[in-house]
């Protein structure tokens, strides 16, 4: 069971990237140009996985940075759609908050499999939390025009961030029934919340 937990965060954080993020990356900025940048985010997290190697729960902090770079994207990407239109800006927060779910539970079961304590993990969280809402803030206030195509370069390296931090999730478990279940489980359910934004978009 708990290796199938383990399975589905990574299948969640992967299908995050490839269902959600690098379509719409691909739409702003080309599919060779999301590819290329998938590519630099996974090196760049290759490289800060072994420099921080010594450190203590290195493997939790190169994901948690990951995903406090995505929560602060996706909060100026929410932010700078307000200002290009109200209404696509409403339901980009809808679904923004409604993908959330999956996604802190992904990050909740990936950092305890790397060694952090339930409260550092929920601490995580709220710092997530707490830039997503910052950079709401920040980019509806002051900076509402920012370009789309440089919060997609980010949206794509930070992207390749996710796809090493699962691999190294995968890595860790060993080929089974309850693996191939677990990680179609979470691909099928960051399919189900990319499909339902998307349609929530073309109402
Ligand atoms: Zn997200």
């Amino acid at each position: 069971m708990r290796k199938t937990g383990v399975a589905a965060a990574a299948g969640i954080i992967i299908g995050a990237v490839l269902f959600d993020s690098a379509p719409d990356s691909a739409k702003s900025i080309g599919v060779i140009s999301t590819l290329l940048l998938l590519l630099v985010g996974v090196v760049t997290w290759a490289a800060l996985h072994s420099l921080t190697r010594r450190t203590r729960s290195s493997t939790a902090m190169i994901g948690t940075v990951a995903f406090w770079g995505h929560s602060f994207v996706e909060g100026a990407s929410v932010a700078v759609s307000f200002s290009l239109n109200p209404r696509i800006g409403m339901i980009v927060l809808a679904a923004v908050a409604l993908h959330l779910v999956p996604e802190f539970y992904a990050l909740l079961i990936a950092l305890r499999r790397f060694g952090l304590t339930i409260r550092q993990v929920v601490s995580a969280e709220l710092v997530s939390l707490g830039l997503l809402l910052t950079s709401f803030t920040l980019f509806h206030l002051f900076m509402p025009g920012a370009s789309t195509t440089s919060l997609s370069l980010m949206t794509a390296i930070i992207g390749g961030g996710f796809i090493y931090f699962a691999g190294l999730l995968l890595a860790r478990l060993k080929l089974s029934v309850s693996y191939v279940t677990g990680l179609t489980s979470g691909l099928t359910i960051a399919l189900a919340w990319a499909v339902l934004s998307s349609q929530l978009l073309h109402l």
